[in-house]
């Protein structure tokens, strides 16, 4: 089955590289130029993933994600000229999965398509596997026995608490806003000194190299992402 992609785009010339790129790599393709349209599309061809530009004609793609978040969870790569930390932070807060900033190499955006469609392929048995292994760690599910190398690792409550947040949804960029509200609370999101240690505690205990990490991965300046 082939995947199909809605772009919600509207300067012309990007819609036809996207268009091309996506086709080439055997992507079902639709366009969207403009939120309203992005309704009906959405709605009729149940697309399973979104890239999503932020400034459209009749409005910000940033309502198009709060629209689309309300009733869906489908991947939703935004695909914007605005390359601050700020706006990516408010794209991946309003339920974005991925932020690539224009312009983009074919490579990076098939990558980043890649794996957003297999998080999502791979999220409906999330439950029904008993292990997950990231690297030279496997964790046993029911059991929450975690071993590198084979050898038992010891995780202290914050620190596994903020490994469940990572794999619950892994391949996403977490903001560090939404790492410290789910792991600490609503009263520690301005604390990203927090994160910052639990994070380095976590590569000094699962990764090989924690100096270079494999899995626990640092989107700088926006927050953490487990690679899928
Ligand atoms: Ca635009």
């Amino acid at each position: 089955m082939t995947a199909s992609i809605l772009i919600v785009e509207d300067e012309e010339q990007i819609c036809k590289a996207l268009k091309s790129i996506l086709t080439d790599a055997s992507y079902q393709v639709f366009i969207a130029t403009t939120l309203k349209q992005d309704e009906i599309e959405a709605s009729t061809r149940k697309p399973d993933l979104l890239i999503v530009d932020l400034g459209l004609p009749d409005g910000d793609g940033i309502i198009l994600l709060h629209n689309v978040r309300q009733y869906s969870t489908v991947p939703i790569i935004v695909l914007s000229a605005r390359d601050s930390e700020d706006s990516k932070v408010v794209a991946l807060d309003a339920g974005a999965d991925d932020y690539l900033v224009k312009p983009f190499g074919s490579n990076e955006l098939l990558a980043r398509v890649r794996a957003q469609l297999c998080r999502r392929a791979i999220l409906p048995d999330k439950q029904d596997s008993s292990a997950i292994v990231l690297g030279n760690v496997k964790i046993d599910v029911p059991s929450q026995l975690i071993t590198k190398h084979d050898e038992p690792v010891h995780l202290t409550k914050i620190e596994l608490r903020l490994l469940q947040c990572l794999l619950q949804e892994r391949g996403k960029i977490l903001t560090q806003r939404y790492l410290l509200q789910q792991v600490w609370g609503p009263n520690y999101v301005e604390h990203p000194h927090y994160l910052r240690i639990y994070m380095a505690r976590l590569r000094t205990k699962l990764e090989d190299e924690p100096a270079n990490p494999k899995f626990l991965l640092t989107e700088n300046g926006i927050g953490y992402r487990l690679a899928t």
